[in-house]
């Protein structure tokens, strides 16, 4: 049978990117190849409709307050079913920070509130207080047992679970979604979204692993990664773990 290919696409990769974003996307595809499966990427930005058969993987990053007003209202009128669909079908949905924060319910920025697509019941406010800045360590588990994901934290949105809701992980050092419940991000089925940049994926690559398996229903071989372990061992100890 031939090696299956990962259909990554990359949602607003312009606007949604800080923090070294994109490096997600080069460690999916590294991942991929190293192994001989394909990788292939497209991009959907800011008027492009999304098709919802077409991606095993739709990624998303994070961005800044003004770069979210621009894709909140495109990412609803141009992708919001495309977006239901896919994640129905069992697409892996991947949503770093501002992007996180789109695909709740709603954001409210002072007198604003943009809505988001509504894929998990969540909603962001910014509270009074500082933003929410600094290394941060969870604890996760996509179904091969509790794992430790370490990234950098920086937001000042608050987000809130509905009551169904299950968060990725449980905060170990750091803030998670709002400095009070020590959750972070959002797990349901193949929809996560995180707090985490660093980028995420260099730091953590078994979750990489994790995602391209969740992503194309195999299961992965492991691969030499004596650096990578080290780049994540960095993270944690830089989190205070
Ligand atoms: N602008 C959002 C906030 O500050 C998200 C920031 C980010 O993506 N790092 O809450």
């Amino acid at each position: 049978m031939a090696a299956p290919t990962l259909r990554v696409c990359a949602l607003y990769p312009g606007l949604m990117n800080i923090y070294a974003d994109r490096g997600n996307i080069a460690v999916l595809r590294a991942r991929c190849e190293w192994r001989g499966l394909g990788f292939s990427l497209e991009s959907s930005g800011l008027g492009e409709r999304l098709d919802a058969e077409r991606h095993d993987l739709l990624y998303i990053g994070g961005g800044q307050d003004r770069d979210q007003i621009l894709v909140a209202e495109d990412m609803v009128a141009t992708k919001r079913e495309a977006l239901h669909a896919a994640a129905a079908r069992g697409a892996v949905v991947l949503a770093v920070c501002g992007g996180y924060q789109l695909l709740g319910t709603s954001y409210q920025l002072g007198e604003r509130k943009l809505a988001g697509v509504g894929l998990v019941d969540l909603w962001t406010v910014r509270e009074p207080g500082p933003r929410l800045i600094g290394n941060c360590a969870i604890e996760a588990d996509l179904g091969t047992g509790p794992r430790v994901i370490a990234g950098f934290e920086n937001h000042g949105g608050r987000t809130h679970l509905g009551s169904s809701e299950r968060p990725l992980g449980r905060v170990l050092k750091g803030h998670g979604n709002n400095a009070r419940d020590g959750l972070e991000g959002v797990r349901r089925a193949n929809v996560i979204g995180t707090y985490l940049h660093g980028p995420l994926l260099p730091k953590n690559v078994w979750l990489a692993d994790r995602l391209i398996e969740l992503a194309l229903g195999v299961e992965l071989e492991p691969l030499d990664d004596t650096m990578e372990d080290a780049a994540h061992l960095s993270a944690r100890r830089a989190a205070g773990l």
